[in-house]
């Protein structure tokens, strides 16, 4: 881990050992400065992607790219979750998103009683909760489970995690392995 990451960290040992208790054992604490947002993220969202007007936590049901920007730079930490799975068929990944990231958003709820107010949580996939998506932000099924991915905020999420040393790659099929990457913000 570089120095700056052990830094970070320090401040937030707490954080550390509730992130173990949860099983999780691929994260890094990092600066949210180093978060690389970008206007070609959005325009993938918004062209060539399935999810794009059919899922409430994703474009056009989220904030502009420059308040995502904003939203970024009023945190003075972050934590990046790792994840990695191989699937049989492509519809396998939804299951599994789903069970991580619920798992993940009971933990940004215990980040946010231990007092973290700000604590808030980017799901490593679209929001995939609900088995059938309401795709309106104003019908959403489950608004309090409800978040976005790091790509709906226009993240560039390969440019942010190789800084780090994380793996990333672009997948040509299912069957290789995805490596797939959550975000909590904290202050
Ligand atoms: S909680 Fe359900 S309805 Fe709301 S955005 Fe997620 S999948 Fe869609």
């Amino acid at each position: 881990m570089n120095t700056e990451s052990n830094l970070i960290e320090s401040n937030y040992r707490d954080l550390k050992k509730l992130f173990q208790k949860y099983g999780y054992k691929d994260f890094k604490f990092i600066d949210p400065e180093k978060i690389v947002v970008s206007q070609w993220v959005r325009m993938k969202c918004m062209y060539g992607c399935g999810e794009y007007g059919q899922n409430a936590s994703c474009p056009p049901n989220v904030p502009s790219v420059s308040e995502c920007e904003r939203f970024f730079r009023e945190y003075s930490a972050a934590v990046v979750f790792h994840f990695d799975k191989k699937v049989e068929q492509p519809e396998d990944r939804h299951a599994w998103s789903s069970k991580v990231n619920m798992k993940l958003v009971k933990l940004e709820r215990e980040v946010f009683l231990a007092g973290y107010e700000r604590a808030f949580l980017l799901y490593m996939d679209s929001c995939c909760i609900c088995s059938e998506c309401s795709k309106e932000r104003e019908n959403c099924k489950e608004p309090r489970l409800a978040r976005p991915s790091p790509e709906a905020m226009a993240m560039d999420v390969f440019t942010t995690v190789r800084q780090f040393g994380f793996p990333i790659e672009v997948r040509t099929d299912y069957s290789q392995q995805m490596d797939r990457y959550a975000f909590l913000m904290i202050e």
